[in-house]
């Protein structure tokens, strides 16, 4: 209550202040288009009323009752604040040429206004609308052109009043123009052609470090590519390429091209490109730490700035330049030690610094000249972007030296090695050649040893095979020659004239007779006496024994020599003789050579008699064996 008079009086004192003003204003300010006039800039010239209730139409505010409460404009901001309300703008504008050649625009550089419309007058007085904005697509435009522009139709010695109601997004600066087609298009026409270059350049610049990304797999050239795109949507999102021509009908978009965002994504990049830049000259551990957590401050504050506290604008970028300084300042040192000085790295940080104040805070007025104002940074970007990339040129410059440096003391050490391994090659190429020299030597030996092993193998096979057939022949004439013997022997004895004597040498004795007649007798095959069975054993004196009566037959049963009393070799002497036509020997003759008696004689020689007569014996024909089986019984 204390303090309730003083602020009236000096409530009473404003309100005077303004209504004078008002009354002051009531006639409308008047843009004078003399000859020779192509370009005017406007904004100063025009009155504005600020509509904080929004209850008023085009009809209301052009009556002319209405006409007092519009006041001079007399800043480009024309208004600080009340963001909500609708800004009424009002334009008079009297064309005192006379040529109906040219024709006149209404251009407002200000393209991120949020709404913006147009009133033309009719003759009959009323109104023609047209509304754009940048919350509005852009295909509702009657010129398609990053601004907002407006043919005033406006004939010589015309004077017209035309209204603009205007809704902002912030306290912009409103930069408007008056221009003749000729003017306007020649303006427009050198604007694209700059914003093309630049763009043009930065796309180049970004293809470029695509590539070295792609091609070396370094994250530099990636975080490098990552600035670039930062700063060309900067860019898009302040001079209104993007809208119209990467995202015309979806408005929304250019939110996205809030300073904050912008300005977070360039310091997030700036940073981890500057690290890994420091990193390939010098590795150092506290440039990373350090960057890292500049990234985080700088998160931290971004976050608060859009969610929580929102600090003064100043504040926010002093604080953001002071937290680029730590990491940035260590990596100049780090570089300091190991004596690079990269003049292009730190320049580029400059720019860098100057973009990050303007991506905040949309013009900063260095010049007079708001066009300059507003585009000074395209060429900053322009420099930091050149500069960073010297800087990478010169860095790659540096690897390649290092590369150079290593690959010579390599082809060095190569060269080395290479003379080391050739020496002891030679060495060794020696001792193997003695080596193989004298194994050759003993292979050779060898061979020859083998080949007259081997002849003498042939040779000592062609002596066995020899001796084995010599000995098989010795054998077969041995054989041969027995039985040759034996046969001869009994031929002489059966029948050559042999005396006793030598008849005695063929059967000397009682055995050899015995066997002889036993051979003789079952000399074809055994049938014994008794049953007839046909197999048998032997027994002793040459006898034969069936194997199924077991009876015993001696070789004189059923012979001549049955039962003879007398020694049975005397007797086959006496047979013998027998048979031999040229001996007629007598009993008395027999019985002294026999060393017998004269009647056992006499009685054998009759027995051979009567075995001669039986059988019908022939001297000539028959050897004496064959009366040997003569059975006389
Ligand atoms: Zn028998």
């Amino acid at each position: 209550m204390i303090y309730s008079k003083p602020n009236l009086i000096l409530l009473l004192i404003l309100c005077c202040f303004t209504t004078g003003k008002t009354v002051a204003q009531m006639t409308p300010t008047v843009v004078n288009l003399d000859e020779d006039v192509s370009s005017i800039s406007v904004i100063q010239m025009m009155d504005f009323y600020l509509d904080t209730t929004s209850v008023y139409d085009i009809d209301d505010v052009a009556a002319p009752s209405f006409q007092d409460r519009f006041q001079k404009i007399s800043d480009p901001h024309v208004i600080y604040d009340y963001l909500d309300a609708a800004l009424w703008m009002r334009l008079t504008v009297n064309n005192l040429q006379d040529s109906h050649t040219k024709s006149w625009y209404f251009e407002s550089w200000g393209f991120d206004i949020k709404n913006i419309s147009f009133y033309f007058p009719n003759p009959d007085g009323s109104f023609a609308e047209s509304t754009a904005g940048f919350d509005l697509p852009f295909g509702k435009r009657d010129i398609h052109h990053k601004n907002f522009n407006y043919l005033l139709n406006l004939l010589p010695s015309e004077k017209k009043t035309y209204y603009i109601k205007v809704n902002r997004n912030y306290n912009q600066e409103f930069v408007f123009h008056l221009r003749t087609n000729e003017k306007f298009i020649s303006h427009s026409l050198n604007e694209y052609l700059l914003l093309g270059i630049y763009y043009g350049v930065l796309i180049l610049i970004l293809i470029f470090n695509l590539y070295l990304f792609f091609s070396l797999k370094d994250r530099l050239y990636l975080y490098f590519v990552c600035l670039i795109l930062a700063c060309i949507w900067f860019s898009l999102g302040r001079d209104g390429f993007g809208f119209q021509y990467i995202w015309p009908n979806t408005p929304w978009i250019n939110r996205l091209t809030n300073e904050n965002f912008i300005e977070f994504f360039i310091i997030l990049a700036t940073l981890l490109f500057s690290n890994r830049f420091v990193q390939k000259y010098t590795k150092s551990d506290k440039v990373i730490k350090f960057t890292y957590w500049a990234i985080l401050v700088k998160m931290a504050f971004f976050i608060n700035q859009l969610y929580f506290f929102e600090l003064y604008y100043i504040t926010y970028i002093s604080i953001t330049i002071l937290i680029l300084l730590v990491p940035f300042s260590l990596g100049l040192r780090s570089l300091a030690k190991v004596n690079i000085y990269s003049w292009s790295y730190i320049m580029a940080y400059g720019c860098l610094f100057l973009v990050i104040m303007y991506s905040y805070s949309k013009t900063i007025d260095i010049f007079d000249n708001p066009v300059l104002n507003w585009y000074f940074v395209y060429p900053v970007i322009f420099l930091e972007m050149v500069l960073f990339s010297f800087s990478i040129f010169r860095q790659i410059k540096f690897l390649q030296n290092e590369y150079i440096v290593a690959n010579r003391e390599r082809a060095l050490a190569l060269e080395k090695n290479n003379q080391l391994t050739l020496e002891m090659n030679t060495k060794l190429k020696e001792k193997v050649k003695a080596r193989t020299e004298e194994i050759e030597a003993m292979a050779a030996d060898l061979a020859r040893k083998n080949v007259e092993l081997q002849t003498t193998n042939l040779k000592l096979q062609e002596l066995n095979s020899q001796v084995s057939q010599m000995n098989k022949y010795l054998e077969e004439n041995n054989h041969k020659l027995q039985v040759n013997m034996k046969q001869v022997n009994q031929d002489m004895a059966l029948m050559k004239g042999l005396d006793f004597e030598d008849f005695k040498n063929v059967f000397p004795d009682k055995d050899s007779c015995l066997k002889f007649l036993s051979e003789l007798k079952w000399k074809e095959r055994y049938i014994c006496k008794k049953c007839g069975f046909n197999k048998f054993t032997n027994g002793p004196n040459h006898s034969k024994r069936c194997k199924s009566c077991n009876y015993l037959e001696s070789p004189t049963v059923d012979t001549l020599f049955h039962k003879v009393k007398f020694p049975i070799e005397k007797a086959f002497y006496m047979l013998y003789l027998s048979n031999r036509k040229d001996i007629e020997l007598t009993a008395t003759e027999l019985s002294e050579i026999l060393e017998l008696r004269r009647e056992t004689c006499w009685t054998f020689k009759n027995k051979i008699a009567l075995a001669m007569e039986k059988v019908d014996h022939n001297i000539e024909l028959n050897g004496w064996e064959s009366l040997a089986l003569v059975h006389l019984e």
